[in-house]
């Protein structure tokens, strides 16, 4: 008797194990590319890892480059098993090889999201510029593109010379919506409150935003550029989806992040990141997320489940 109630116990559990296996969903693969950087390199890609993995839709791998100034030859990346890549990198040039697989990745359609000091990198390669559609600092000028920013209810590009990239002190500043359908943003609200953060201004590229998403004013009174400077979107080329997000500026150590923590920064990393990698965005608005008066955090950079 004891015996049959144990199999039958058995059998319901392996069967619900079953129902489980096929109902959840398979991880998303991504790869995050970092080991050099003018950040805190080894503090963001653990960060990135956690916020993409606790959601429970991504699984995450590392390319880790040799340290700066050391032979690069060997740091061969093979994209193609991922659906999304992303860029925590700004350093030394990586071997031709790699270029070349990671423009065929993004020409074929990869997901790849550009994260904040990435944009730095590279100036003079011009298909990750391309990439990136803006870009800053590393001697960039009017050679780069154009300076992109929002003016008049419109994404204004300006030819005037001048060095792309800088910003103001850090501080806390609103985000606000300028293409409120687009599935990463869709839900959200058009204006809310971001952590202490960095607010890249100026920056210059070949513009070629797809959607702008979010803005937000870079006001002179904390040293910025006084204009409304794109923050999020994505970028138009070849059949990739490209989500360039410039905030998160990673803060001394994993626990002391405020901009990485900020609920808002997650969110929109997570949504961006299923949209690069898929074309659609399933998750849900959290109720943790920030308002126009109210900064939320994630500071084990999990959901709060409310
Ligand atoms: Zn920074």
């Amino acid at each position: 008797m004891k015996s049959s109630i144990l199999t039958r116990s058995l059998t319901i559990l392996a069967s619900t194990m079953i129902a489980c296996s096929i109902t959840a969903r398979k991880p998303i693969k991504t790869l995050i590319v970092t080991g050099q950087n003018n950040h805190n390199w080894e503090v963001s890609h653990v960060v990135i890892k956690d916020i993409l993995e606790n959601s429970g839709l991504f699984s995450v791998d590392f390319a880790v480059s040799p340290e700066k100034g050391q032979d690069m030859s060997g740091f061969i990346v093979d994209f193609s098993p991922y659906k999304l890549v992303v860029l925590d990198y700004n350093g030394d040039a990586w071997p031709q090889e790699t270029m070349t697989r990671f423009e065929n990745y993004a020409r074929k359609g990869g997901g790849i999201i550009v994260y904040h000091a990435a944009d730095n990198s590279f100036p003079n390669w011009a298909e990750y510029n391309k990439i990136c559609a803006l870009g800053g600092w590393e001697g960039r000028d009017e050679n780069a593109g154009p300076y992109a920013y929002w003016s008049g209810g419109e994404l204004v590009k300006d030819l005037s010379p001048g060095r792309g990239g800088s910003h103001g002190r850090q501080h806390e500043y609103m985000m606000n919506a300028r293409e409120s359908d687009h599935p990463i943003i869709k839900g959200l609200p058009n204006r809310w409150a971001h952590a202490q953060d960095e607010l890249y201004d100026r920056m210059r590229g070949p513009a070629n935003i797809s959607s702008l998403l979010y803005t937000a004013y870079s006001d002179t009174a904390t040293g910025g550029s006084g204009r409304e400077e794109p923050l999020m979107f994505t970028v138009e080329y070849g059949k990739a989806r490209i989500f360039h997000t410039m905030p998160g500026h990673c803060g001394p150590a994993y626990a002391n992040n405020p901009a990485m923590q900020c609920t808002g920064f997650q969110v929109t990393l997570l949504r961006g990141a299923e949209w690069a990698a898929t074309g659609r965005v399933s998750q849900k608005i959290p109720k943790d997320f920030p308002t126009s008066t109210f900064i939320t955090y994630r500071y084990d950079y999990k959901e709060n489940r409310l």
